[in-house]
């Protein structure tokens, strides 16, 4: 039996890896494919694709896209994009830019609760262009400001604590219609998290192809339910661990048992929507 991981993250988000130590990694798991879907970047997934093909594991190019319906913070998934797409990128540098100013809003709220830590030193800590609330948690431990990532996330950081900072996001609409129009698939990540169900048909209908049935903090009733869900609405079947690198101890790349079975149907519809979008000379 072959298996995948379809959900992973790089130091060019908020992952510990270079891809080369992800594909090391994946190699170690004797993973068939993985996919790089750093959150708002796609910028590692030219090294990962290489240190793959070094490694003989197939590559999907992919991004976690933050986006919104109705007041809910949703992630998509967008798979086999390219790379190169010029909208794809402009608009990534644009949340990249709000990420950015977030860190900065984020650190002005901790001044103000007379915790000294500065933006440059989370910026440093971060070094990338997509810095997120886990790299203002990893300064705040590195600081000595406070005891764990877990401790930063609860008295800081979490929806509604008081360094906690709103992130200006696209609709999930624009997120589908964005990761369709770079070739990709589009597929609604850790459902189970969200626990808004109802958002789904209305996603569907906004042309979404799949749904992350697998996941590392999906229970087995939780991948059964999606699995169910994903059949009624026919839709695309994807999973992965969320693998963050060493943030937390132990890696997570390969925990979660995907069959490699799902990368080809992602494969034909990537095909199918590259078919559609390429104009017909008959
Ligand atoms: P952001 O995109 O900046 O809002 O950060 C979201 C990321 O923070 C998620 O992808 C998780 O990796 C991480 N995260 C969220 N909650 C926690 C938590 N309680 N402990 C550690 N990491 C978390
Ligand atoms: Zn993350
Ligand atoms: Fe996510
Ligand atoms: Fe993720």
């Amino acid at each position: 039996m072959k298996f995948v991981d379809l959900h992973l993250h790089s130091r060019f988000s908020d992952g510990t890896y270079t891809p080369e130590e992800l594909v090391a990694q994946a190699r170690r798991c004797e993973l068939a494919a993985i996919a790089l879907t750093d959150h708002d970047s796609v910028e590692g997934c030219a090294a990962t694709a290489q240190a793959c093909a070094a490694a003989g594991i197939e590559f999907v190019a992919g991004a976690e896209l933050t986006a919104e319906q109705d007041g809910n913070e949703l992630h998509l998934l967008g798979y086999f994009i390219d790379m190169q797409n010029g909208r794809l990128l402009t608009q990534i540098a644009r949340f990249q830019a709000v990420r950015q100013d977030r860190i900065r809003e984020m650190v002005s709220r901790l001044n103000k609760l007379k915790v000294p830590l500065s933006a440059e030193a989370v910026f440093v800590l971060a070094n990338c262009r997509a810095p997120g609330r886990p790299h203002v948690a990893r300064a705040l431990v590195q600081a000595g400001l406070c005891g764990n990532l877990d401790e930063a996330f609860e008295r800081f950081l979490k929806k509604n604590r008081p360094a906690w900072v709103p992130k200006f996001k696209m609709s999930a609409g624009e997120a589908i219609d964005l990761i369709h129009q770079a070739q990709g698939v589009a597929v609604l990540a850790h459902p189970g998290l969200n626990r808004t169900d109802e958002v789904i048909p209305r996603l569907v209908e906004a042309g979404m192809d799949g749904i992350e049935c697998f996941h590392t903090k999906h229970s087995t009733a939780t991948s059964e339910h999606y699995l169910e869900l994903a059949d009624r609405f026919d839709l695309l079947v994807t999973g992965g661990s969320d693998c963050h690198g060493l943030s937390k101890g132990r890696p997570l790349i390969g925990t979660v048992k995907v069959p490699y079975q799902h990368v080809e149907q992602l494969q034909a519809r990537a095909a199918e929507i590259k078919a559609a979008a390429t104009p017909r000379l008959d």
